[in-house]
């Protein structure tokens, strides 16, 4: 028989995104049909979600323990996707970020905006649409988790039937904290408030309640999920990880050819190949003149597309761009993030005109074109779920340099004489979360780019690197049968 798969987000490329997550949500379902899964997305109903959404009918009106009422509805997602979505414009219909206000300040009812999104998953799954019923769920982020420890509790005092929930980790350290206030309209027993509950130190932990009632949890790569079960990087909740570690897995996240693909990029100047490269030197060209940079063919233009945190590394790339640039590199970066790392970033443009380009905010097309026309993708992560621009930079023939830690780690091979002599070099791996440990993987990613023979079949290497969703999806689908044995 299908089986039947509810993926609960809160994001959805291409209609909403602010990260990683959303280009999981959006490539997952269909990769989850091809291996045979009826799957049906729940998310609430954004505005931008709204746009890409065709109604096919109405499915319940549901009431929240704080006895709001919300409408759920089912449809179709840009076609494709089968899809329910929340109306509840009084919770949803805010423009911008799904998650602050414009000043970046956290919605003060974003416990009640995402337990909503939890427990309509729950009546979902405990049979609120006659005509659709899941037997599994697939919950991801702190967003979506209230969807667990509300199962579970509804399952227990109605002694119903277990739908399983998977609850997927994309980044332990947002974990949405609220206080004991907060958890007392959300319509969980006062149990459920302690350590063996949703309870994190005194506050109410959405990503705790998570971990602590699903049934298995996934990270988006092995490694990661080993990494959370430390001190190190658990965020403190390693002690539970450690508890559930038979239950934890990490499966890699892979890349939407249908998204990212040289040959076929609608948004890039030139499509190529590892075959033909010639398109790639268009590309670069076209990159340097739009973004300000002397067009220089030989110049090693290194990239940036990313937050702009410390998680991402950015202060490193701060204290090294300037070696990098007396070494003949050229820089280009977007992205958006903290302010003082913004204006520090953009100050080093103004210190290197024609070698530094900065561009502020988010922008998926230029996104595509950098990642055509650079040479190099930096991700120097403090830590790294699974990290995709890496994999974007395999794909496109810009080699990733990345430091040694989660996702990164599993998706990179190190250029070294072993690697080169086996064909398996795919980029640049250094170890150590500092400036020295970014220059020298700086250093040795701009000699092995004068290394002209060399240079390409890393190259060619890393493009040849299949990351793709069928094989994540196959491990998803083992995963969801085992827990419905
Ligand atoms: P995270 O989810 O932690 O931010 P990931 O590497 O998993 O990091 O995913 C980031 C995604 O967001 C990638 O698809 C990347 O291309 C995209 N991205 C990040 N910053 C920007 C930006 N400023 N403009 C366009 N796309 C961006």
């Amino acid at each position: 028989m299908t089986l039947r798969l509810l993926q609960v987000s809160s994001e959805f490329f291409p209609l909403l995104k602010t990260g990683g997550l959303a280009d999981v949500a959006g490539a997952l379902p269909a990769a989850l049909q091809h291996q045979g899964v009826d799957p049906c997305v729940l998310l609430p109903g954004f505005p931008s979600v709204w746009s890409g959404f065709v109604h096919e009918r109405d499915v319940a009106t549901l009431t929240m323990p704080w006895q709001e009422q919300v409408r759920v509805v089912r449809g179709w997602l840009n076609g494709q996707t089968a899809a329910y979505l929340i109306d509840a414009p009084a919770l949803f219909d805010r423009p911008g970020n799904p998650y602050e206000d414009v000043s970046k300040r956290p919605y003060a009812d974003n416990h009640r905006r995402f337990a909503a999104l939890g427990w309509v998953a729950a009546h979902l799954a405990r049979g609120a649409d006659s005509q659709w019923q899941p037997d599994i769920v697939h919950a991801h982020d702190w967003h979506a988790a209230w969807v667990a420890p509300a199962l579970a509790h509804w399952q227990r005092s109605n002694k119903q039937p277990h739908v399983p929930v998977v609850y997927t980790v994309h980044n332990l350290a947002y974990q949405g904290l609220f206080g004991r206030h907060e958890f007392n309209e959300l319509g969980l027993p006062a149990s459920a408030f302690g350590m063996h509950g949703v309870e994190f130190h005194g506050m109410l932990s959405f990503m705790k309640a998570g971990l602590y009632y699903a049934d298995h949890i996934t990270t988006v790569s092995p490694t990661y999920a080993q990494e959370i079960q430390t001190p190190d990087q658990g965020c403190g909740l390693d002690g539970l990880l450690r508890e559930r570690a038979s239950q934890v897995s990490g499966i890699l996240n892979g890349v939407d050819d249908r998204v990212w693909n040289p040959q076929r990029d609608k948004l890039i100047p030139a499509v190529y190949s590892a075959r033909n490269m010639t398109g790639k030197a268009v590309c670069k060209t076209a990159l340097q003149t739009e973004a300000g940079l002397q067009t220089e063919p030989h110049a090693p233009l290194l990239a940036v597309v990313s937050r702009l945190t410390s998680q991402k590394g950015m202060n490193l790339v701060l204290e090294t761009l300037d070696l990098s640039v007396e070494q003949g590199a050229q820089w280009v970066i977007l992205g958006s993030g903290d302010a003082w790392l913004e204006d520090a970033l953009q100050a080093k443009m103004h210190q290197h005109p024609g070698r530094v380009s900065v561009r502020r905010g988010y922008d998926e097309p230029y996104a595509h074109r950098i990642f055509a026309g650079a040479d190099a993708i930096v991700v120097p992560s403090q830590y790294e779920p699974c990290g995709l621009t890496q994999l974007y930079g395999l794909k496109y023939g810009c080699l990733p340099v990345v430091r040694r830690v989660g996702g990164l780690a599993d998706s990179v091979v190190d250029t070294t004489p072993e690697t080169l002599d086996h064909k398996t070099a795919t980029g640049v791996v250094f170890d150590h979360f500092n400036a020295e440990g970014l220059r020298y993987a700086l250093s040795k990613v701009i000699q092995l780019y004068a290394q002209d023979k060399t240079w390409k079949q890393i190259r060619r290497q890393g493009m040849a690197c299949e990351f793709s969703w069928d094989a994540a999806a196959r491990q998803y689908v083992l995963l969801y049968q085992r827990l419905l044995a």
